[in-house]
């Protein structure tokens, strides 16, 4: 996924706009532990404090795709945005001369026709879910809402109301 979504929007190697974490978790002395990975990106959040902070208006939430999107060329590349979002989803991109993130690959597959963002498209194993959550028939609302399913999202205590939510299997 990271190699798919580094090839699909030019991402540099000093940055990402998707990447993997290993979380080791212990079980205690009788269970030992084991390696999780949890996959990371922009949460593309309802209330956005990436939006909130940037003084050209140069990121917002789209209103019809619910995406935060990004005009490079009202960038001036203070970072104000970098350091307000609370999932270091985002970083500078010398040679677009703007901050860049994830953006579900809206400007370089969605917008142009194709279903998926790349990682999704990419990942052997099923992990990344893709869909509208409005859209009662999905596959991501029937996930979210599936009795005994636990959801959660990263950093609820920030109150960005982000948009990128786990489950477990
Ligand atoms: Fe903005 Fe960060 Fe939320 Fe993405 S995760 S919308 S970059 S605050």
């Amino acid at each position: 996924c990271k190699r798919a979504c580094i090839r699909q929007n030019d991402v540099p190697d000093y940055g990402y706009r998707t990447d993997i974490l290993e979380v080791k978790l212990d079980h205690g002395p009788e269970f030992g532990s084991d390696t999780t990975f949890m996959p990371i990106l922009c949460n593309q959040c309802n209330n956005p404090p990436c939006v909130r902070v940037c003084p050209t208006t140069a990121t917002w939430k789209d209103e019809r795709t619910g995406i935060i999107v990004m005009k490079n060329e009202a960038c001036i590349g203070c970072k104000t945005c970098m350091t307000a979002c609370p999932y270091n989803a985002r970083y500078f991109h010398e040679g677009k001369r703007a901050v860049d993130k994830c953006d579900f690959c809206w400007e370089t597959r969605l917008s142009k026709g194709k279903a998926f963002p790349a990682c999704v498209e990419a990942c052997p194993a099923d992990v990344r879910v893709f869909g509208d959550l409005a859209d009662t028939e999905s596959r991501v609302f029937s996930l979210l809402h599936t009795p005994g399913k636990l959801v959660w999202v990263l950093r609820p205590e920030t109150k960005a109301i982000p948009n990128v939510f786990y489950v477990n299997h």
